[in-house]
């Protein structure tokens, strides 16, 4: 699949999701006052379910970007209506400064947990911008305020968004950046914050219209909502290391598996000597690039890992001639295949890379009379592939 494909896959939801809220945003401009006191309620249990899916996930970078959604509904919804002149204006620039700093933030730090040490320090970050704000309005720093709103250039452009010059900067620079790596390390949960973003920058750009905050922020929660779930899913059913389908997406699979198919059992030749030789690192880039291999294989095979260096193929409504021909071809393509590595040993970091190359043994077996549980047929490409490793390894058993 081409890298655009990809990406564009992943996009799908946020695009939708965010069509549906510029869509609405019109319906909701003739609503009266008593019944934004009761929809004005509706995003907070949005919020709470993300941030409370995160607590029960541990799911720090997420918990704090549902915080900040959360905290932006309620200074839009509930604080800045109270607050004029000078002090308004700047909460809002300083607002509209921290929201998308902060969230790039949150996306391109790492997991340390929500109530640990480290995690704690982050929510101090939430009380920068509002002491910045106490601490501008209180003593009149008319200077600092006006900083915030300095203009690095004065083209008309700019008068067609409230959002502060330096605040574009910053959304420039991570819009920028999270689309640069979206296209290089494309995933649904960089899909799902690239549209938190993408809904923070719109209500910046929107905050004046009565149902702004409720639109954007809630996009933003359900997209969070979205992405726990999304990523709750990858660590119960993708294996950490190779990204491929594991034990347990297996399991599943061949529940849902007909009367006819094929089974190949895949294991790496020597690899425990491998390790020993180029060090745990060089081996486990070759069991992603062996996977990422495997995980392309024709017809229609779908590839699991298993463990270690051992992985599962499976191919639906397929004979075992059929089968057993293509783990050939896939057979000499491993092993003519030469991964180019960085030597990741602590003796060799010159950072040199190096062309290294490994054989695998395969097993297959299909389900035929006498082996009808999927398991058994497990069981059977199993012992094929101790066939092909007795027979000398880098080979075929059916
Ligand atoms: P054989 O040809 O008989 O399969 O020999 P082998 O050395 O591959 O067999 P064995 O099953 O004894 O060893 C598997 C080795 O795979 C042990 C371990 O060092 C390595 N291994 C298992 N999981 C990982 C992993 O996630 N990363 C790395 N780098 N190595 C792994
Ligand atoms: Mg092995
Ligand atoms: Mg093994």
């Amino acid at each position: 699949m081409s890298i655009f494909l990809k990406v564009f896959t992943y996009l799908v939801p946020t695009i939708v999701l965010l069509s549906i809220t510029l869509l609405l945003r019109p319906v909701f401009s003739s609503i009266s006052a008593p019944q934004w006191q009761v929809i004005e309620w509706i995003p907070l249990p949005i919020f709470i379910a993300s941030m409370s899916l995160c607590v029960r996930f541990n799911r720090s970078r997420m918990f704090f970007m549902a915080l900040a959604v959360t905290i932006s509904y309620v200074y839009l919804q509930w604080v800045l209506p109270n607050l004029s002149g000078f002090t308004a204006r700047t909460s809002y620039g300083v607002f509209a400064i921290s929201l998308p700093a902060l969230l790039l933030f949150f996306i391109v730090i790492k997991e340390k947990g929500i109530f640990t040490l480290r995690g704690t320090t982050r929510f101090a970050l939430f009380l920068i911008p509002i002491v910045m704000v106490l601490v501008i309005s209180y003593f009149d720093l008319y200077k600092l305020g006006g900083l915030i709103f300095y203009q690095f250039t004065g083209n008309q452009f700019f008068t067609l968004t409230p959002v502060p010059q330096m605040a574009l900067v910053v959304i420039a620079v991570g819009g920028f950046l999270l689309n640069g790596y979206l296209f290089v390390n494309p995933s649904a949960q960089l899909a799902a914050f690239l549209g938190v973003f993408i809904s923070s920058v719109l209500l910046l750009h929107d905050y004046q219209h009565q149902a702004a905050a409720l639109l954007f922020c809630s996009t933003a929660g359900i997209l969070l909502v979205a992405a726990v779930i999304q990523e709750s899913y990858s660590m119960a059913y993708l294996d950490e290391l190779t990204g491929l389908p594991g034990r347990r997406a297996l399991n599943e699979e061949l529940q849902k598996l007909g009367n006819k198919y094929t089974l190949a059992m895949v294991d790496i030749d020597h690899f425990k000597k491998f390790n020993d030789t180029y060090g745990h690192g060089v081996g486990d880039q070759v069991l992603r690039k062996v996977a990422a291999q495997l995980a392309s294989v024709g017809m229609g095979g779908k590839a699991f890992r298993l463990g270690g260096e051992e992985f599962c193929l499976v191919f639906a409504s397929k004979p075992v001639g059929l089968v057993g021909e293509e783990m050939e071809k896939l057979c000499k393509s491993i092993a003519n295949s030469r991964f180019a590595l960085r030597r990741m040993e602590k003796a060799n970091k010159d950072g040199k890379k190096q062309r290294l190359f490994v054989t695998i043994s395969i097993g297959v077996a299909e389900r035929e009379e006498g082996v009808t549980k999927p398991w058994s047929v497990v069981k059977a490409a199993d012992q094929a592939l101790y066939r092909a490793k007795s027979r000398g390894r880098n080979r075929v058993s059916i």
